[in-house]
């Protein structure tokens, strides 16, 4: 019986605790495909619920880590077989099933994505459940009828693991990308990403007007409240913004000005219980218009024991683009 590593989330009357423990197969959750897991990372949500600064863990004990890459070694499931690479994001993983900050894991094979040949475990992290939502976004803004032509597109929370995804991903694709950060002593980082214009996101922050002077064709917000009400009143007539990010808050005080007056359309953008159509069209996109060269210059490595460490760095918005954690 094959014992791995493990972090552990335990309710305590204080809180909650985090241990590293060795496990075996026998203490998996259900599930038909058994994933040797190499590489996870760490997203705002890990940091939410490594903290417990937000009710995402919803069992106990539990496994944290919200994605995985890594090989199928063993699978009842049709569509996997031992020996495959693969990618899960979401679905409870690392809220009320077992996660990726684990040597294994056992999930419904319905869960996994196939990783495209194009991307290795490490690239699949990079990309993590940041970079896919990053791409949900993308394709929103698509459907909505955004093209390069259209306009600029604004991101926001541009040095964070959305945001830095989807400058790379927009900049490709032909973009005028304006990022708005906190962050203006990483403007260099964010122009080598391919960001044509930075502005302060302080200009963003405090109370939105009904509707602004019109700056931008279409936005990926990641921050919410008071930012995804200015970056609305600000899109010009008829544009697209995918919001998919609480950094800032989970309120909206808005005005429907600009969907009356402008037709601009409000795209939410949820990666947990996104279909597998949907996201087997991310994944392949990904692997298709990702600049590797660019995902790896937003990319630091490290090994799966510092992931409790990063959680509060996450949170306090001082990790720039992506962080793969290596595990084993
Ligand atoms: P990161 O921490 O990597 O990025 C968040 C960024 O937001 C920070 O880097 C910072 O960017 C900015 N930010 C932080 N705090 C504030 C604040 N108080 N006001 C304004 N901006 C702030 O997180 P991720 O990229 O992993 O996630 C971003 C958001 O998207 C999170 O809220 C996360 O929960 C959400 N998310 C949602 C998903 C979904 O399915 N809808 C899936 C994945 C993520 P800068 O320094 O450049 O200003």
């Amino acid at each position: 019986m094959a014992h791995f590593k493990a972090l552990l989330a335990a309710k305590t009357e204080a809180g909650q605790s985090l241990s590293w423990q060795e496990l075996g197969d026998e203490d998996l959750m259900e599930g038909d495909v058994t994933v040797a897991v190499s590489h996870t990372t760490i997203n705002y949500k890990d940091g939410l619920a490594l903290t417990g600064k937000a009710p995402v863990i919803r069992r106990w004990p539990m496994v944290p880590g919200i994605d995985f890459a890594g090989t199928v070694i063993g699978s009842t499931h049709a569509e996997f077989k031992a020996g495959e690479g693969v990618v899960l994001n979401g679905w409870g993983v690392g809220e009320t099933h077992y996660g990726g900050y684990a040597g294994r894991a056992r999930v419904k094979g319905d869960w996994l994505i196939k990783r495209p040949a194009a991307l290795s475990a490490g690239e699949a992290m990079a990309i993590g459940t940041a970079g896919y939502t990053a791409m949900l976004a993308v394709l929103a803004l698509e459907r909505n009828g955004l093209a390069p032509s259209k306009g600029p597109i604004i991101v926001t929370g541009a040095a964070g693991g959305v945001g830095s995804v989807a400058i790379i991903l927009l900049a490709r694709l032909g973009y005028r990308v304006i990022a708005s950060t906190g962050r203006t002593r990483e403007a260099d980082y964010l122009t080598a990403l391919g960001a044509a214009e930075i502005i302060e996101r302080a200009q963003l922050q405090g109370p939105a007007r009904p509707l602004g002077k019109e700056r931008w064709a279409g936005g990926i917000d990641a921050v919410g409240s008071h930012t995804l009400a200015n970056v609305l009143s600000m899109t010009q007539y008829g544009g697209t913004v995918a919001a998919c990010g609480l950094a800032q808050g989970m309120d909206l005080a808005a005005s429907v000005a600009p969907f009356i007056l402008r037709g601009v359309t409000l795209a939410g953008i949820d990666s947990v219980m996104a279909p597998k159509p949907l996201r087997q069209e991310a994944w392949r996109r990904l692997a298709q218009d990702l600049d590797k060269d660019k995902l790896s210059a937003l990319t630091t490595l490290r090994p799966l024991a510092q992931v409790t460490q990063l959680a509060p760095e996450i949170l306090a918005g001082n990790i720039r683009g992506r962080v793969v954690l290596e595990v084993g």
